[in-house]
């Protein structure tokens, strides 16, 4: 019982129209791409059992996703390939369409009773969500199945920091951090007949896609909840222990590596949590503050700063003491193009944007010095916080996510406090070399990524 109404506070009604008589129920995946532990797969299933009907699954794969480019794309589609396979499995027919997701869903809720998507809320997920609301004539809900405590249950605003959402989230954990059922669809649908996309030469379909494929996949990460689920095994018996000593130290591989598969939603974050929170590991506390509260904290920023990609959305008083530092003198002025090449003064620094090139992850704690810098040489700041975002978007395979919104406005003085005045900076938290050198062997971590390079090169 304490189930079901927990699923019912995931659910969020988009439209206001009934349910009507059709075919099946479709279950509109993007924003959750994994058939396990999703709440709005879950809640799919149990709809259709109810109205004694089967499930459709949709996917709308279009060609202009804002800034996403080939290596997201394969990455995606890895894990796609397999959901194909899972929903089959369960007898739920999963179409893929190429064409926006809002017009592959509307297309396919002609013969629906009802349509459920999984919540997302960038600019362009939300777009597509109201696109979908007007054209969709029977019932359509969202159901938020990314997060651990739904946005709106875990504050009803935008947080001053992780200090104000901390005792806010974790509040409410006792209630979500449950495990979650698994119901069986009773009707099959895979002898209904769609017109829809074969993705199952991966490479047939990128060269088909009309999208920038001037960067290039990566081979360090294989898209799926399957390789999602092995890297997070690994991490809980071979790296949670050092975690809470050693997760900042870049020069080692410490951490879970599971923002891609978070941004795509491969991998559940209660699924994590969950595994995680059965662990006696002394690192246990500190990895689950930064999946639970970092984490949705970034999806807070998003969901209540409508800014949250802008210069414009930083606290006010960022704005202020940035602007006041606009005409000062940069040690060093660098182009885009120079810093996308990985081609400044400081040994660190590039090291970090071409482990970003060649692995399509930085590792966290270079993010901050990486973002920081950029503030420190570029002509203003407001230019630097778009060639951070630019840069961190064109080529981390976890970028276009909250967390990436929030981890560059971070370097901008977002969720941090103001710090004694410096010059550029003003009140913005600095950070430089030596508090690097202090805190790890960052020769070591230049010596790994040189390494990464050759192999590149080779
Ligand atoms: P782990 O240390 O294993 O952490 C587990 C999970 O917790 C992560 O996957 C992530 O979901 C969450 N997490 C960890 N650190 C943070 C943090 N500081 N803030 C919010 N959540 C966190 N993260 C992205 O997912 N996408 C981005 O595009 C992105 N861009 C960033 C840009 C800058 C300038 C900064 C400072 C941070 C950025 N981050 C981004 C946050 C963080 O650096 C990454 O989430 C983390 O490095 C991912 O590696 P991991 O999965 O191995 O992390």
């Amino acid at each position: 019982m304490r189930r079901i109404v927990l699923l019912q506070k995931r659910i969020r009604k988009l439209n206001t129209r009934p349910l009507k008589k059709g075919r099946y129920i479709l279950y509109w995946m993007q924003a959750a791409q994994r058939t396990e532990y999703n709440h709005a797969l879950e809640y799919s299933i149990r709809k259709a059992n109810d109205l004694k009907l089967p499930i459709v699954a949709v996917f709308g794969l279009c060609d202009n996703y804002p800034e996403a480019n080939l290596r997201h794309y394969k990455f995606m589609l890895e894990c796609l390939n397999q959901a194909i396979t899972a929903l089959e499995k369960q007898g739920i027919k999963f179409v893929i369409k190429q064409q926006s997701p809002e017009a592959a869903a509307i297309e396919l809720s002609e013969n629906a009773s009802a349509v459920i998507v999984d919540a997302g809320h960038t600019r362009i997920q939300k777009k597509w969500r109201a696109l979908a609301a007007k054209n969709i004539d029977c019932s359509f809900e969202e159901v938020e199945t990314n997060l651990i405590v739904p946005v709106v249950e875990a504050s009803g605003k935008e947080e001053y920091s992780a200090a104000t959402f901390r005792p806010k989230i974790q509040a409410r954990l006792n209630e979500y951090l449950v495990k979650m059922q698994n119901t069986k669809p009773q009707f099959d649908s895979l002898n209904l007949k769609f017109d829809g996309l074969d993705i199952s030469s991966i490479d047939d379909v990128l060269s088909e896609l009309n999208i920038d494929k001037t960067v290039r996949p990566v081979s360090v990460f294989k898209g799926g909840t399957s390789e999602a689920k092995k890297l997070l095994k690994n991490f809980i018996a071979e790296k949670l222990d050092h975690y809470a000593d050693l997760r900042n130290d870049p020069s080692k591989d410490l951490t879970s590596n599971l923002s891609p598969y978070l941004h795509f939603g491969q991998i559940s974050p209660l699924y994590i949590a969950l595994k995680v929170s059965e662990s006696k590991s002394p690192g246990k506390d500190a990895f689950l503050e930064e999946l639970i509260v970092r984490r949705e904290l970034s999806f807070n920023y998003v969901f209540y700063n409508n800014n949250y990609d802008k210069f414009s959305g930083l606290p006010r008083w960022a704005i202020h003491t940035l602007n006041v530092h606009t005409a000062d003198t940069r040690p060093y002025l660098y182009s885009l193009k120079m810093l996308e090449k990985a081609q400044t003064h400081d040994p660190y620094w590039n090291a970090a944007q071409n482990q970003m090139l060649i692995t399509g992850k930085m590792h966290g704690y270079m993010r901050m010095y990486w973002g920081k810098k950029i503030l420190e040489w570029t002509k203003t700041p407001r230019q630097a916080f778009k060639v951070a975002l630019y840069l961190n978007n064109k080529y981390e395979l976890d970028g276009r996510d909250p967390n990436g919104f929030a981890g560059v406005a971070w370097c901008f003085g977002k969720h941090d406090r103001p710090w004694s005045s410096r010059q550029i900076f003003g009140n913005i938290r600095y950070m430089n070399a030596d508090g690097l050198n202090r805190k790890f062997d960052a020769d070591k971590y230049v010596e790994k990524i040189s390494q990464l390079e050759n192999q590149a090169q080779l």
